[in-house]
């Protein structure tokens, strides 16, 4: 091999903080309070306390390698940790506030969390587990909602007492630098151990004009909470462009949220489809309510967006979706659902679909579907199979011995997703491989479903899984929940549903809730309505309704 003669320059964060501080000292930071005040501050004043957190963090003998935990909103000093942990050579770790104190307490220990910085306001949650992880040498509280009470660490006071020289060491782009844990919705959640250069390329793909274009003019609002798949990276795109950042604090509700965007001039938000459509359904009653003339762009991902969603955005409102598929263990953004030029002949309506598809893979990613015994199957848009991953933001192994069958012998990466993939490449996913319905032996796709349930004008959500039953094994059966005030009847929903799918595709029954059961990360909870409702179909059959 004739090797290149270029420099090997590492990727690491720590240039993002030297970019940061050379070109973007006056970019602005805007973060939510509890109190709803937002605190103002800039890219200078970030880069100071970054020095003088990172030297705290060293006086307090976090060493590199360690896991440093954060238990915090999405705010400045969040935003502060995710530079200051890795880019001393320390692993920072986000723990989801949603989760339940025994999964905490399960997840912390499985880190070897050393630290752990938690928000006042989060404190009772903190006090139920942390007795259950004895390897945490030091809590830090951030005063986020008031003073930090006595005889605990004050991330403030702790900060003011450096001077802020910490010089960041040199780092190889391999090291570690975030541990983000799955969701869990089976089994004990799994640990993604995020590297500089993994973080680095994926921001760059990101950042792509294609992916989703961010610079330095954009004031960028990441919704989708730190403490889950890095909020999408996007504090780490909007910190390597200088773009603004607008941090939502603990208020997610959809008025707050509006008020953000507007009143910070938010140019690109991001979140997942539930907070969208809580965000349609208020400016469906209040269009003119938000000038929200700055948004260019609403990134939604994590669980399916519905095609209605979609349209009702754009059609309605004058507001641009993009749909991005992805998961923890791609860090998390594998591809994105936009149009080509190619597609500009497309229709409006064929246009939509294919916007609410999954999208294509970004570069580097490269994406396979096979059947159940690893065969790879052809790219024909209705030939279903599992979703296989690789490239240099895919996970490796995880972090501990868990989950070693999710990795193949020739390098991929099973996602657990089923899906189609077409001639040129667009995912469209049709269900979790643990939720497919399979009904004498054919798979039924419930997103599918799900999403054409959600295009009827009284529901406001739906959620399609297996119901067991005596002849077919499984049928698909939908809980659904109206918009307030509207209803429909199952025969009017499936009337709605028959121009779309084969008879048997349709669901056996409708279930009326007043709420979809979710994960901490706000996707569907099918296991507990299997749990609940998954003998329906079969007490129906007994006359036990
Ligand atoms: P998490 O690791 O918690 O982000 O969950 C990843 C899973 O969320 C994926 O494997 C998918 O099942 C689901 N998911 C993420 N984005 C989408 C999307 N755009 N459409 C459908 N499902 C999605």
């Amino acid at each position: 091999m004739l090797t290149g003669r270029m420099m090997d320059f590492p990727l690491t964060l720590t240039h993002f903080l030297d970019r940061a501080r050379t070109f973007f000292g006056d970019a602005e930071i805007v973060s939510r309070q509890p109190d709803k005040s937002l605190h103002r501050s800039t890219y200078a004043d970030f880069s100071r306390r970054t020095r003088q957190l990172a030297e705290a963090l060293t006086r307090l003998g976090v060493k590199p390698g360690e896991r440093v935990a954060s238990l915090c909103w999405n705010h400045t000093r969040h935003l502060e940790l995710y530079f200051a942990v890795p880019s001393m050579g320390a692993v920072l770790h986000t723990l989801n506030l949603r989760l339940h104190p025994g999964d905490l307490a399960y997840i912390a220990r499985h880190a070897e969390d050393r630290v752990i910085v938690v928000d006042r306001s989060l404190l009772p949650l903190l006090e139920k587990f942390i007795g259950e992880v004895p390897g945490v040498r030091h809590v830090i509280v951030v005063p986020d909602d008031g003073p930090v009470p006595e005889g605990r660490l004050d991330y403030e006071r702790l900060l003011a007492a450096e001077p802020g020289a910490f010089v960041f060491p040199p780092l190889d782009e391999r090291s570690a630098a975030m541990l983000c844990y799955t969701s869990g919705t089976t089994g004990n959640p799994k640990g993604v151990l995020f590297s500089h250069r993994s973080i680095v390329l994926h921001t760059l793909a990101e950042c792509m004009a294609d992916t989703f274009g961010i610079g330095e003019a954009d004031a960028v609002l990441p919704v989708v909470p730190m403490f889950h798949a890095a909020a999408w990276g996007m504090p780490f795109a909007a910190l390597f462009t200088g773009a603004k950042i607008v941090l939502p604090g603990p208020h997610l509700d959809p008025a707050s949220l509006l008020d953000l965007m507007a009143g910070e001039r938010v140019t690109l938000a991001a979140g997942v489809p539930t907070l969208w459509l809580g965000i349609l359904a208020l400016l469906d009653q209040a269009p003119t309510r938000w000038d929200l003339t700055s948004v260019r762009g609403m990134l939604i991902g994590g669980s399916a967006a519905p095609q209605a969603m979609i349209e009702g955005f754009e059609l309605r409102h004058g507001l641009r979706v993009t749909h991005a598929w992805g998961m923890t263990e791609l860090q998390p953004v594998g591809s994105i659902a936009r149009p080509r030029p190619r597609h500009q002949g497309l229709g409006p309506s064929e246009r939509f679909a294919l916007r609410a598809t999954q999208g294509y893979a970004l570069p580097f990613v490269e994406l396979r579907h096979v059947s159940d015994t690893g065969e790879v199957l052809p790219r024909d848009g209705t030939t279903m199979g599992e979703l296989e991953a690789r490239g240099p933001w895919v996970a490796s192994s995880y972090f501990g011995d868990e989950g070693a069958d999710r990795f193949t012998a020739d390098g991929w990466f099973k996602t657990g997703d089923v899906v189609t993939l077409d001639a040129e490449g667009f995912v469209r996913i049709t269900d979790r491989s643990k939720d497919v319905i399979k009904s004498g032996g054919e798979w039924i796709s419930s997103v599918a479903l799900e999403n054409a349930l959600m295009a009827h004008p009284a529901v406001l959500e739906a959620a399609v899984f297996a119901g067991r039953d005596a002849k077919w094994d499984e049928r698909p059966l939908a809980a659904v929940v109206f918009k307030p005030g509207q209803v429909a009847t199952p025969e009017e929903l499936a009337a709605h549903l028959s121009g779309h799918f084969a008879k048997w595709w349709l669901p056996d029954d409708y279930l009326f809730l007043a709420q979809i059961p979710r994960t901490s990360t706000g996707k569907f909870l099918k296991t507990k309505l299997r749990e609940e409702h998954g003998d329906h179909l079969l007490k129906k059959a007994r006359g036990e309704r």
